[in-house]
């Protein structure tokens, strides 16, 4: 007996110490599901409040009867948010409980020196340390690469467009993509840094890479909102809008995927500037969007491929966001798509959804693949990448190398095809 009665003390012991040490509640991100109307309106003001950040979906008003919800609930309202959620009956989980963790997980390298080399795809960078690799590369890559200013963000942070080519002579096609639209998405700018690294090793290696390189320039925006992924390192790491402000609200930023010139904020955004899907003052207004869309007029009879990098989801996906209208090349763009998440699906096992923006999610006005493709860049696609909420924008650095290999397979597919069509 004697055993047993010390483990039972033991035990006590243990609870008596999580009580008065830990009782403390951490931030969590929590999985909710309304299933009826009452339950979505009261889900909307829930996460409308101050101390909760929706991850998924974007909004409140895209909430809806019967798709779980993703809600980061500060620690101070954790207890007051599951205590409403249980007295109206909400059927929810924990997804995550302990997300201070795993920032810091994500922010450990913060001070080791990206000089030091290593592992430096596999972990997160900080806006300076990407500035810095980017450099790095082009200064080691002159005859591949050329580092390019495209203008700066609202608090003058540069905008650098990192230019890939083969080692050949001009060539009148290009390809562009962008990262880090969104602040928190961190794997987005992960991805281009690891896309950028696979080029320049992998030409005359790997035969895709070499046709991409030598048939296309490769324009790649390894930070889109510089200011919002800066705040996201420094202040809160659920920030996902720019960090512009404006004369008469104390509500700061503007999403940049509802900022382009696309039946700007029509149903799917927001003309309040506190909401996260806010589409600024007028179409283009965000000086981010503007250096894009600048650089893009310039180069649009060039380009004839667009990626945009998002997460999270898993989805691959091409205009409409901003109808339910069907593009003139909409079964060719799906098959497209389809063929990437079969191959991402044999290959990685991980299941990618696929389609038009509105059919796929939901609409989404003043996106930049709509814009694109209706400067004719016909063949425009957004990525979501990993994964599919289990870490949400929290994706320890340990995915990264996967997350990164299946879209760069996406990628890769989808442009080779697309040469092929260019060239019949
Ligand atoms: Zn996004």
């Amino acid at each position: 007996m004697r055993p047993l009665l010390l483990l039972a003390i033991l035990i006590c012991f243990h609870c008596v110490l999580r009580k008065g040490f830990c009782s403390s509640e951490q931030d969590k991100v929590l999985s909710i599901t309304a299933v009826t109307q009452e339950q979505v309106i009261l889900l909307q003001n829930i996460s409308s409040h101050n101390e909760t950040t929706l991850w998924q979906p974007a909004s409140p008003s895209y909430i809806t009867e019967n798709t779980p919800v993703h809600l980061f609930v500060q620690s101070s309202s954790v207890t007051r948010v599951t205590e409403l959620l249980n007295t109206h009956r909400f059927s929810f989980s924990v997804l995550l409980e302990n997300t201070q963790q795993l920032i810091q997980e994500q922010t450990r390298n913060i001070t080791t020196d990206p000089k030091s080399g290593g592992m430096t795809y596999e972990r997160y960078h900080s806006l300076e340390d990407i500035y810095y690799l980017i450099n790095k590369t082009s200064q080691e890559h002159p005859d591949m690469t050329k580092l390019i200013l495209i203008g700066s963000s609202f608090e003058k942070n540069p905008l650098y467009l990192l230019k890939l080519s083969g080692r050949r002579g001009p060539v009148d096609k290009a390809m562009w993509m962008d990262c880090g639209i969104h602040a928190r998405e961190w794997i987005s700018p992960a991805f281009c840094l690891w896309f950028i690294k696979y080029a320049v090793i992998f030409y005359k290696e790997n035969p895709d890479i070499t046709a991409m390189l030598d048939k296309m320039d490769i324009y790649i925006l390894p930070v889109m909102n510089p200011d919002g992924y800066k705040y996201t390192w420094t202040t809160n790491r659920m920030w996902r809008k720019n960090r512009s402000v404006r004369e008469g609200t104390s509500c700061v930023g503007v999403d940049l995927n509802r900022n382009f010139d696309a039946n700007w904020c029509t149903a799917g955004a927001s003309s309040n500037p506190c909401s996260d899907i806010y589409c600024g003052q007028y179409p283009e207004s965000e000086p981010e969007v503007q250096a894009v869309t600048k650089f893009l007029r310039a180069h649009k009879d060039s380009i004839k491929l667009y990626f945009s990098m998002h997460s999270y989801s898993q989805m691959l996906l091409f205009p409409y966001s901003y109808t339910h209208d069907q593009i003139p090349n909409h079964s060719e763009l799906f098959d497209l798509v389809k063929e990437a998440a079969v191959k991402i699906r044999r290959h990685y096992k991980n299941v990618y959804h696929f389609g038009s923006g509105a059919k796929t999610i939901y609409l989404a006005p003043g996106g930049s693949d709509d814009w694109a493709y209706d400067q004719g860049i016909l063949y425009s696609f957004t990525f979501e990448l990993q994964d599919r909420g289990r870490y949400g924008f929290l994706l320890p650095p340990n995915l990264i190398s996967v997350a990164c290999n299946e879209a760069l397979a996406a990628v890769k597919i989808i442009s080779m095809r697309v040469l092929e069509k260019l060239h019949e």
